[in-house]
């Protein structure tokens, strides 16, 4: 039988799993989550019904998150990793000619998954420092007026947050949702929950999606969410399989919320980090771009990005080859991890480009 004609195109989104010492390809955290959570997460493993389906409804879980962000538990919706969210979004609002809109380059599983749930694609370029050109945004939403428009901040790969002004000014120039995809937003200074919580007309269009896998250290456990308006929430419930969430990853969210000054503090310790890398990295002949996230992007000057990818792997460092994705010619994108991480990291790239 013949796959559907349309994803016969499709490239796929697959970041290469090369067996390596030093793994900063991925934008995870570098840190496990913290002893006493793992204790905490034992305990109650004993405590779960595993005969029985989890709580369809996340109904804990949700009421955490909500408390931990300031909004009604009716404004949360959870699922297995972001992405699930996004593609319960996609699905919900997208489909055969609702186009959404993204801004290049930007996150590619935004436009992935709107193309394997069949919606089209309408894109716009950011300006040369990858941020969003507001002349550029509301030509895209006069002429496309896309049902989602994604935002990705900080946008991934290019590492830079939007100010809260450029993001209200997208919303009130979308017709439709605008949908900001937070999964770094835990590094940057300001967040578009500040908007949701605020309220009014407009808030009801934004949505905001977080992750638990890069700050709570918990990408093994597949969970993230969204804060919303809760008719955006009750249109993903219509969409999401049942018992999305298994009952171990509410758990462990519910659990990680407890930890948050933890979780922070790791932060702190990545920013720094990312202080670091940064100022290694402009001593070298690379171009390099400001980071809000727990990743760098740089493109070497004078040597090929795909050969320094191939010497930091021989040196058993890994890290994102982005040189072949529209926009982003000769561009490699580290993720900052931990101090020794980073020195390997810094000390191969160096060897590297000589
Ligand atoms: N959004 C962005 C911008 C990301 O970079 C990622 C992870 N690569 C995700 C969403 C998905 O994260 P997860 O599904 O692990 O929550």
């Amino acid at each position: 039988m013949a796959v559907r004609p349309d994803l016969r195109a499709l490239a796929g989104y697959h970041s290469p799993q090369v067996d390596v010492e030093v793994r900063l390809n991925t934008n995870e955290s570098p840190y496990a989550p913290p002893p006493a959570f793992l204790a905490e997460l034992r305990d109650e493993l004993g405590r779960i019904a595993f005969n029985r389906y989890p709580d369809r409804r996340c109904t804990d879980l949700r009421t955490a998150l909500a408390a931990h962000h300031g909004v009604g538990a009716d404004q949360v919706f959870c699922a297995t990793g972001s992405n699930e969210v996004l593609q319960c979004l996609l699905l919900a609002y997208g489909g055969v000619g609702r186009a959404v809109a993204t801004f290049e380059p930007s996150y590619t599983l935004h436009r992935h998954i709107a193309e394997v749930t069949g919606t089209p694609v309408v894109s716009a370029p950011r300006d040369a420092a990858f941020a969003l050109d507001l002349e550029v945004v509301d030509e895209l939403e006069r002429t496309a007026a896309p049902v989602i428009t994604f935002v990705c901040s900080p946008n991934n790969p290019t590492g830079r947050a939007e100010t809260l002004h450029t993001i209200q000014h997208v919303l009130d120039v979308a017709p439709g949702l605008v949908v900001v995809d937070e999964a770094y937003g835990q590094f940057a200074r300001a967040s578009a929950l500040d908007l949701v919580r605020a309220g009014g007309p407009e808030a009801q269009r934004l949505v905001v999606v977080r992750t638990f896998s890069k700050t709570f250290g918990l990408a093994a456990m597949r969970l993230g969410y969204m804060v919303a308006d809760p008719a955006v929430v009750a249109a993903c419930e219509l969409v999401v399989l049942p018992y999305n969430v298994d009952a171990v990853s509410q758990a462990a969210g519910r659990l990680a919320l407890r930890h948050a000054h933890a979780m922070d503090e790791r932060v702190g310790q990545l920013v720094a980090e990312r202080r670091r890398v940064q100022t290694a990295l402009g001593a070298l002949p690379v171009q390099t771009w400001p980071s809000d996230a727990n990743f760098v992007l740089f493109r070497p000057l004078h040597a090929d990005a795909v050969e320094i990818w191939r010497r930091l792997v021989d040196r058993s460092v890994l890290i994102r080859d982005c040189s072949g994705w529209p926009g982003l010619d000769g561009c490699l994108r580290v993720t900052i991890g931990s101090p020794e991480e980073n020195d390997r990291f810094l000390a191969a790239v160096d060897e590297s480009l000589r």
